[in-house]
């Protein structure tokens, strides 16, 4: 959680009461871990104070002509974390919901630009999966183009504090406890040493690995990258704070891919360094004794995974009435039966009304259905939804409409307001997902080099990467009943699947839902050990139009997890031999 940090004088050796002579940025610049503040001048040379953390400054101590020695406050500074408070959501903006079916023509480029630093055809604001798969297929499409970014990194939260690092603790997770499991099959391995310092140096290598790789990708293709925060002036103008003083850079073309940042939920300490979110989280620093997760969605239920499976006492408390709200309740059903033999704790119909942070632990008072009154915990993550960035980009400048909780309203071809800005990924509306953000920047990269696209996808699948993992794609039950569509459905349950069972998994069901006339696939819904990967099929069934005919008549191998699918369909055709189940 974001503090606010004073930036003092470090040792300068025997000098004291030295002059300073002058102020290198200002307040609401961002500066970068050693980013020169300040000069003194001593009586041998001057001295640059470089900055100890990156933030953006709030208020300089100092001025020109004070004397200053070591420990003097210099500065306040906000480091920059991916959080910040979101307006509370009055509504979820779906990114249908922006894309009204309008052909809108490549608008005719700007042929006056103001001067500026730099130009691009194409810029990029922000390069998360978005920003940097946008960036590199214009460039593939022979634009000129230039990707802005504020850390020195490129990946955005996906690489680095999102779907990347928790998979690989996952992976650490589901070892811990396929080991612990493997007990009852006549396996026992000792409990595990966790030495919590090679893990997390394991996890970063993966987390450099991928980055460092799309920086030569960027090379390759010749996209300069300019590390700093950028803003917009105009509509063809950015100005970019980089480490080494502002930039400006004017466009053709600009993509807002600035992505989402944490929620910070109203009325709680976040100043307690025992309160984490999902980036805290991910530090694993170390494995709390009892641990108290705050949202029952995708992210919280992961994070749940990897503690409990390194030890901790997990409870979670979740405002709705099920675990992943907007997911079918016969998906969740199989995790909540296991999670709720393994965790200390699941509260339903619950809040968080009050946390007490004391020296022996953070007392927390619960309201609602399920409250427990007071407990105590050693960590609490909040992992209370994501929050888009519309608001900290000056959109305005550029005229471009940013809604009140901060989605940038988009087309079907992701063109905001402005013909010439176009929006993708988070910032411009759920789901908040790393492969919508990726397709629709490789979209918005074409149509700008002129191709005739707009998104026409007819899902975007969604996966929980909890022990069992839940996948679902397309119709879901509660979509159905809410629009009035008619459907069938077939469940296959995996506790008569060869594979599962051998495996000691078969909790697990595979369903699909198909029209009752056309017989076509509308949805599916998995959950089960990889539910993630076999979810796949169904997707690419759903986008060739496939009915369940084809699906039973597609030979699949055996024995597979994958062969559930073709078991529903059977179901769905009354053709099924693996279980009994004449048609009605
Ligand atoms: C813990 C966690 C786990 C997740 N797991 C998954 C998963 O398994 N699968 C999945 O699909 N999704 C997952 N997500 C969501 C996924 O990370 C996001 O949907 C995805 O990163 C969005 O991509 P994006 O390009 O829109 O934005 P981001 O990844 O948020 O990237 C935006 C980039 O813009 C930069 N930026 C912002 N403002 C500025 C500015 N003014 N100037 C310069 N740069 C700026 C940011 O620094 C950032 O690098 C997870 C998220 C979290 C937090």
């Amino acid at each position: 959680m974001t503090h606010i940090i004073e930036i003092k004088v470090p040792d300068v050796g025997d000098f004291k009461d030295i002059p300073i002579i002058e102020i290198l940025v200002q307040p609401g610049d961002s500066v970068e871990k050693e980013t020169p503040l300040i000069t003194l001048e001593t009586d041998k040379a001057a001295i640059d104070i470089p900055s100890s953390h990156s933030g953006i400054i709030k208020e300089f101590k100092v001025k020109v002509g004070d004397t200053v020695s070591e420990g003097s406050i210099i500065l306040t500074l906000k480091p920059i974390t991916d959080s910040t408070n979101c307006p509370t959501p009055t509504k979820t903006i779906k990114s249908k919901e922006h894309r009204p079916s309008l052909e809108t023509p490549i608008s005719n480029q700007p042929t006056i630009l103001p001067h500026a630093d730099i130009h691009a055809e194409v810029a990029v604001l922000g390069a998360g999966p978005g920003g940097y798969t946008a960036a590199y297929r214009a460039a593939d499409l022979g634009k000129k183009v230039i990707l802005i970014e504020r850390y020195p990194v490129l990946g955005g939260v996906c690489l680095n504090v999102g779907c990347i690092p928790s998979k690989a603790l996952l992976h650490m997770a589901k070892i811990i406890t396929d080991a612990e499991e493997s007990a009852h099959m006549g396996i026992n391995f000792n409990t595990p040493k966790i030495e919590l310092r090679k893990l997390q140096e394991w996890k970063k290598s993966i987390i450099n690995k991928l980055t460092s790789g799309l920086t030569t990708l960027a090379k390759k293709r010749n996209v300069k990258v300019i590390q700093g925060n950028g803003t917009f002036i105009t509509p063809n103008m950015i100005s970019v704070n980089t480490p080494s003083g502002k930039k400006t850079v004017s466009f053709n073309y600009c993509i807002i891919s600035a992505g989402s940042s944490v929620v910070n939920p109203p009325g709680i300490n976040h100043d307690d360094p025992r309160i984490i979110d999902s980036t805290g989280a991910l530090e694993l620093d170390e494995i709390p004794k009892r641990m108290l997760i705050v949202g029952g969605g995708i992210i919280g239920l992961e994070m749940a995974t990897i503690y409990d499976a390194f030890g901790s006492k997990v409870s979670i408390v979740e405002m709705k009435d099920q675990l992943i709200p907007g997911a079918d309740q016969d998906l969740i059903r199989p995790l909540f039966r296991r999670i709720n033999k393994r965790y200390e704790a699941i509260y339903l119909k619950t809040k968080v009304s009050k946390i007490n942070p004391q020296k022996e632990g953070l007392k927390v008072t619960f309201e609602g259905e399920m409250s427990p009154g007071i407990k105590t915990y050693d960590r609490i993550l909040i992992a209370a939804g994501r929050c888009p960035n519309g608001h900290t980009i000056e959109a305005k400048n550029a005229g471009v409409n940013v809604t009140k909780q901060g989605f940038i309203p988009v087309d079907n071809q992701l063109r905001t307001n402005i013909p010439n800005i176009f929006g993708i990924g988070d910032i411009v509306g759920e789901p908040m997902l790393a492969h919508k953000a990726a397709h629709e920047g490789k979209l918005a990269a074409e149509i700008i080099a002129g191709k005739k696209a707009t998104f026409d996808a007819l899902t975007i699948p969604s996966v929980a990467y909890t022990d069992p993992e839940i996948a679902w794609m397309g119709l879901t039950e509660i979509e159905a009943r809410k629009q009035g569509i008619k459907y069938e459905k077939a469940i296959f349950p995996w506790a008569a699947s060869g594979r599962a069972i051998a495996m000691g998994r078969d909790e697990g069901m595979t369903k699909l839902l198909f029209d009752k006339n056309t017989r076509r696939l509308l949805g599916a819904g998995i959950v089960g050990i990889n539910a993630g990967e076999i979810i796949s099929e169904t997707i690419l069934a759903l986008e060739m139009g496939t009915d369940m005919e084809d699906l039973s008549l597609t030979i699949h191998p055996h024995p597979t997890l994958s062969e559930t699918i073709n078991f529903a369909a059977e179901i769905g055709e009354g053709s099924i031999t693996d279980l009994y189940m004449p048609k009605k």
